[in-house]
């Protein structure tokens, strides 16, 4: 890339550290953006900029949102005693999509990944065990993404919530089967996610 511009090679570099998007892929965009009317190659730099600068996380439920609490934390129409555990902010999203669910949730940020040495610090169970303690919550659906990691969290989870809470009447439950194994939830179609809640069970 040596006889490249510059700047054309810096932002082929930037692109390409983005999630599925490999060399080829950045070299497209930054040619499509080098093509693009100026203005809108602002307004894609201005979007960027503003998702860092505005985006927080809510100090309840950790979803990104622009005001803390975030809007669904400070619904006072949202069914207040489950909470939904997540994986990632997208999950939310793709739960919310569906219209099926009333209640608040708790992203996690991640699954716990013994092999990756992702533990229990790396994400969000302490805080989800602090919103539980005060047993003012009657149930817990566990939404981690299907697969090995997904199970093991949810399985932690649930252990911890019998031997470190006392709160015996805390339901946890778990989305019904029929996701895809090994898909994440934000891929799955709206009619299988409202099935998976309305169908959930006992963990
Ligand atoms: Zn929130």
């Amino acid at each position: 890339m040596s006889d490249i511009a510059a700047p054309v090679a810096a932002l082929v570099e930037e692109l390409s550290k983005l999630p599925g998007v490999g060399v080829k892929t950045a070299q497209r965009l930054t040619f499509y953006i080098l093509r693009s009317p100026n203005d809108q190659a602002r307004r894609l730099a201005e979007a960027i900029l503003r998702l860092k600068e505005s985006i927080i996380y809510c100090s309840r439920c950790y979803n990104i949102t622009e005001t803390d609490p975030c809007s669904i934390c400070s619904n006072p129409g949202r069914d207040q005693e489950t909470i939904c555990v997540v994986e990632e902010p997208l999950d939310v999203l793709a739960l919310e999509k569906t219209g099926a669910y009333k209640g608040l949730y708790h992203v996690l940020h991640g699954a716990l990944s013994p092999l990756n040495g992702i533990g229990r610090k790396d994400i969000r169970i302490d805080e989800l065990f602090k919103r539980l303690a005060d047993g003012k919550v009657h149930e817990v659906i566990l939404a981690t993404n299907p697969g090995f990691e997904g199970d093991y969290t949810a399985g932690v989870i649930k252990d911890g919530i019998k031997s470190e809470l006392a709160v015996p009447q805390l339901r946890v439950t778990t989305l019904a089967r029929g996701l895809p194994l090994g898909g994440d939830l934000e891929y799955a179609d709206e009619g299988t996610l409202s099935r998976a809640i309305e169908g959930r069970r006992d963990l």
